[in-house]
């Protein structure tokens, strides 16, 4: 029996990290809407590290991260509720106090240089797996290390990197071995000669592209084992991928608020437009797709906390939520009518972030075939959580 009922403590854990981004996030949003209108950053470095230590006086510090580092470690289902309440707000804030998951891989000597300094905030990673010819098909990549002496030589170019800007490392992937494919993952300092190039998008952050000409990195910096490098990117991948639906389910849970209170105001023909079903079909499909969404998303963190197989799961939640969150922003940008076009409200800001759910960490597409195929070679059954 599936019982996904919360405890007293996770209520009380949930409730203070609603209020939370109720009296401390919320009120940021007007600053940060006018300040990415006129081009600059919506928050700054020192502004979302200041929130963090302010969420830290609490014991916000490391959701996710083992207590042996000073995290909460508090599981995947409290991770899921608390980013689905991040969400609620379009202004970027995260807990500090977390390092990306295969960092946890480093061997000792690595984790005082590169996994504690990250947790601290002291440093900041970046994961580089995409090339501009590699990227659904990441065992394409053409990113070579060639071996010499006590170093290895990475070149190579890679795309679309998150924090690839800001970044003072990154885990580069690249092709150790090309008669077998192997690939290994590095961590390289961006002294060691890495160069980054912001890409501009649709969005209000842009990723970077990172060109690797001759970058000379230690044989110690291998992060894992010589050519097990995709078994780290498909965990870096696999393990987080609920938290990305999660916090879709508190933007697509606002945006619905503000379609319900539009729709409640605005009166065209002498009725409000919440009398008129065409408006109320919009925010009962929105509803139902929301809560739909949670329990997909909850039932692949659970997986993940009673340490099974989750990737079916997880696969579905990011598949349904990129798709469902594309949807709701859309029909609350149609309530709004003209308005919803307009840059005075966030609801275009929302519907250019959402779209990217439907790209990264595995298209659309990519999680359709992966879903498909675990039903059709049988690792997977369309009984689902029953079983
Ligand atoms: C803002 C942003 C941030 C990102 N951050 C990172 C990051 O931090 N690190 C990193 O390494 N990468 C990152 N990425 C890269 C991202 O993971 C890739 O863009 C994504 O995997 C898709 O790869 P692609 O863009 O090369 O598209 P392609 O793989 O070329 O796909 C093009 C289209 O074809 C479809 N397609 C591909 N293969 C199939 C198939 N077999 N069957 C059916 N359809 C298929 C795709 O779904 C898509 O619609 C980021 C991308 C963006 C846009």
């Amino acid at each position: 029996m599936v019982d996904f009922s919360l405890t007293e403590e996770q209520r009380e854990v949930r409730d203070w990290v609603r209020t939370f981004v109720r009296k401390e996030i919320m009120p940021l949003e007007p600053e940060v809407l006018r300040r990415e209108r006129s081009g600059q950053p919506g928050i700054e470095p020192s502004e979302m590290r200041e929130l963090q230590l302010k969420a830290k006086e609490s014991g916000f510090w490391g959701v996710l991260t083992p207590e042996e580092y000073g995290g909460m470690n508090l599981g995947a289902v409290m991770a899921a509720l608390l980013e689905s309440e991040l969400g609620r707000s379009f202004v970027p804030f995260r807990f500090g106090g977390s390092a990306d998951n295969i960092l946890f891989y480093a061997n000792d000597e690595q984790k005082e240089t590169y996994l504690k300094p990250t947790i601290a905030g002291d440093r900041k990673s970046c994961f580089a797996i995409t090339e501009p010819g590699a990227g659904s098909d990441a065992r394409a990549i053409r990113a070579t290390a060639r071996r010499d002496g006590d170093d290895w030589v990475i070149n190579g170019e890679k795309t679309f990197i998150t924090g690839g800007n800001e970044a003072d490392f990154t885990m580069v992937f690249a092709v150790t071995d090309k008669e077998n494919g192997a690939v290994t993952c590095f961590l390289v300092d961006r002294e060691m000669g890495w160069k980054s190039q912001p890409i501009a998008t649709m969005g209000e952050w842009g990723p970077a592209a990172l060109t690797f000409d001759n970058v000379r990195v230690p044989h110690r910096n291998i992060l894992g084992e010589e050519g097990r490098g995709f078994e780290l990117a498909m965990r870096w991948i696999g393990q987080g991928r609920y938290l990305l639906p999660a916090r879709a389910i508190g933007a697509c849970e606002r945006l619905l608020e503000m379609g319900i209170d539009y729709a409640r105001t605005r009166e065209t023909f002498g009725l409000p437009i919440a009398e008129r079903q065409a408006i109320q079909w919009m925010i009962a499909d929105s509803a139902v797709e929301i809560e739909a969404l949670r329990w997909l998303v909850l039932h692949a963190a659970w997986q993940v906390d009673q340490k099974m197989d989750s990737r079916q799961a997880q696969s579905m939640a990011k598949l349904y939520g990129g798709v469902k969150a594309n949807e709701i922003v859309d029909r609350v940008l149609q309530i709004h009518g003209g308005m919803g076009y307009t840059r005075e409200l966030p609801v275009e800001r929302w519907y250019r972030e959402l779209r990217l759910l439907r790209i990264y960490e595995g298209t659309d597409e990519i999680q359709r075939r992966t879903i498909a195929r675990n039903l059709l070679k049988g690792h997977a059954s369309v009984s689902g959580v029953l079983g």
